[in-house]
């Protein structure tokens, strides 16, 4: 005789034994199957029917004894042969469907042969035929509370047949039926016998037992009667299929893997079912990935776009002036002085282009009744080139101005606009200083820069001597104003400025060089501490919506462990289940992410109305969005590998 399908000896199965009473529910069971037969196992309810099948089929496994699949001891398979044999060999009836509620009764029967790596087109194909078959072509896209008992029945068997189901397990597939879809169903599983399948069939009804070739009665967990015992032998040398191939299949197949695009595709498809049918929940959660994602990139814009405007400013200014003024070279003394003798020298060093002594302060100016305080400066005429300011209006006073201190001056756009009322003529007339009336000869090109209070277009420009002499008194600049001949030089020019004054001082070191670049570098970098710090809230919120993610996971992990029995009993592989699970966060977070980013495009549209300079990077968006995909994996994992991890037999007889 060849190979029994399947063998068992022996076999017990005990339950409880930790706080509740031990119970052995399957005392010593031993029979053999072979191709081609059609068996009923009948006994009443409780008699352990169900517990055998669920190690028939490889969904549970025995306390004690042994069983050989096709001559292989199903004890020493691991998780991924025995998934194999669930999704290759057996095919499951159950009295309650299980079919998975959120797909169609399409996607339901081609769920087995996702897991087996069949292409698209044949899956369709097949499915289709099949449903075909079953009498239900015009059904397939009705999901299964679109059905009927009997419906959902068929397209049971037919995900049964879906990968050839050699084998067919069916426990109490009429229990729920009318007797009309009942016995068209037991047709079914007539027909199926008769084509060479294997059909293990389970009940408690002795009439339903009847149609079947050989009926093991079991009672209390043991068999009471077997009739294969007193009939002749079923026939062996049937033409379907033999234990030894599907041993060989086995060795060959369960080490292969599925075809991961089909089931990647299959799970984002489901995936996106459940985000949809739990929407408002799903919305909810995903608040703080939202928050943490827009906040990310609208901080970054932010930050990218002040950094922008202070280089721009930087550009304006030019980065090759120095500031040369006194400092106390210790706690006690004052401030050193740099007289315009000093000026004079330092002007002879040919690292020094241009060089301009600063005297000023703010004033009080008028011009008929109008008036104003305004910052009023005494500089020389290089003025227009080192602040790269030029006259917009009329001219700048000249060399010979400086030397007759003349009484001219001028002036910027927003001085012209307080004196003599908005684009006004200015040129010619008269405005007075602290009561000491000055010609305007030019008006400056207006900045719209502005540091703190003080507004670079508030500015007033009269000659350095005519200042000293008319409005200030005192002849020592306050400051002194060097543009180095070569911007790519600052540092060698520094070098040669301080190398002079420490002469001209005596080798006293009460002076100070400063120069605008290490400025606006300085600012930068307070810019850039405060867009981390802004950065690091935005990271505690995704910290916040990833925690929110593995909720939402966790509670649909509970919801749907029945889902997830399903897919173990169609042939699932731990893996398959734990890419499943890890599918649903990284695309949970996708949307999130990508919320985001529309919600701080937005944002940034605003900033951008309310003048606030804000630049978007790439960068910024891609990071973000690739901080949201991290932290679904991240916070995804645990779920996901409880998913995977659970008993199929539990799984699936969750509430
Ligand atoms: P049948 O399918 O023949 O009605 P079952 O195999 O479902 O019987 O159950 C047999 C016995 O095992 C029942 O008395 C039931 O209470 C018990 N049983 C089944 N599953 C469990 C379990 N997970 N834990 C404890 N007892 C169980
Ligand atoms: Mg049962």
């Amino acid at each position: 005789m060849s190979t029994p399908l399947i063998e068992l000896r022996d076999i017990r199965k005990a339950y409880g034994g930790i706080d509740t009473p031990l119970v052995e529910v399957v005392r010593g069971i031993s029979l053999a199957i072979h191709p081609g037969e059609f068996v009923a196992i009948v006994g009443a309810s409780g008699s352990g029917k169900s517990t055998l099948m669920n190690i028939l089929g490889c969904l549970d496994r025995p306390t004690s004894g042994e069983y050989y699949f096709a001559g292989k001891d199903v004890a020493m398979l691991d998780s991924d042969e025995l998934a194999w044999l669930r999704r290759e060999a057996f095919g499951f009836v159950f009295q309650g469907y299980h079919l998975i509620a959120s797909g169609s009764a399409q996607e339901n029967v081609e769920m087995p042969a996702i897991y087996a790596g069949t292409p698209a087109a044949e899956r369709h194909a097949r499915a289709a035929a099949l449903l075909d078959r079953l009498g239900l072509a015009s059904r397939t896209a009705n999901r299964p509370h679109q059905l009927s008992g009997g419906q959902q029945q068929r397209v049971s068997i037919a995900r049964a047949l879906m990968n050839g189901g050699h084998i067919i397990l069916a426990d109490e597939p009429t229990g729920a039926l009318d007797s009309q879809s009942g016995a068209e169903v037991m047709a079914l599983l007539d027909e199926l016998a008769s084509q060479g399948h294997v059909v293990i069939l389970i009940t408690h009804d002795r009439e339903v037992a009847a149609r079947a070739q050989r009926v093991i009665e079991i009672r209390d967990g043991l068999v009471v009667n077997d009739s294969a015992n007193e009939q002749a032998p079923p026939p062996t040398s049937h033409p379907g299929l033999q234990a030894e191939d599907l041993r060989q299949r086995l060795d060959r197949g369960a080490t292969e893997s599925g075809a991961w695009k089909g089931e990647l595709l299959e799970a984002l498809q489901a995936a996106w079912r459940v985000m949809w049918i739990n929407r408002f929940r799903t919305a909810l959660t995903l608040l703080g990935i939202v928050i943490g994602v827009a906040s990310v990139v609208v901080m970054l814009a932010v930050g990218e776009g002040s950094k922008r405007q202070v280089m721009a400013q930087m550009a304006a200014f030019g980065s090759n002036i120095l500031y040369l003024s006194g400092k106390s070279a210790t706690l006690r003394e004052p401030a050193g002085l740099i007289t315009l003798d000093e000026v004079a020298a330092l002007s002879g060093l040919p690292q020094v282009k241009m060089i301009m002594p600063v005297i000023g302060n703010k004033m009080m100016a008028r011009h008929g009744n109008n008036n104003g305080s305004f910052y009023v400066g005494g500089n020389n005429t290089y003025f227009p080139e080192i602040f790269n300011w030029p006259v917009v209006e009329g001219a700048f006073f000249t060399e010979a101005d400086e030397q007759s201190a003349a009484a001219v001056a001028v002036i910027g756009q927003k001085v012209r606009d307080k004196l003599f009322g908005p684009q006004a003529n200015a040129l010619g007339r008269y405005i007075l200083i602290e009561n000491v009336p000055f010609q305007v000869l030019g008006v400056l090109q207006g900045k719209g820069a502005s540091s703190g209070s003080e507004d670079s277009d508030e500015r007033i420009v009269v000659p350095y001597s005519a200042a000293a002499i008319r409005l200030f008194g005192s002849r020592d600049p306050e400051y002194i104003t060097i543009a180095a001949a070569d911007s790519r030089r600052v540092k060698e020019t520094e070098a040669a400025i301080d190398h002079l004054m420490r002469k001209l001082h005596n080798g006293k070191q009460d002076y100070e060089l400063t120069n605008d670049a290490a400025l606006i570098q300085a600012e930068a970098r307070t810019q850039n501490t405060l867009s981390l710090m802004l950065g690091s809230i935005a990271a505690i919120s995704l910290l916040v919506g990833g925690i929110g993610v593995m909720n939402i996971m966790l509670m649909t992990v509970r919801e749907r462990t029945r889902e997830i029995g399903i897919r173990m009993a169609t042939g699932a592989r731990q893996r398959d289940i734990l890419r499943q699970f890890l599918t649903e966060a990284v695309l949970l977070s996708m949307v999130g992410g990508v919320t985001g980013i529309a919600l701080a495009v937005l944002i940034g549209g605003g900033l951008l109305l309310a003048n606030i300079a804000v630049a978007f990077s790439l960068g910024a968006v891609l990071g973000a969005f690739a901080c949201a995909v991290i932290t679904g994996v991240v916070f995804g994992f645990m779920p996901a590998r409880k998913a995977a991890r659970l008993d199929p037999v539990k799984a699936l007889t969750s509430e």
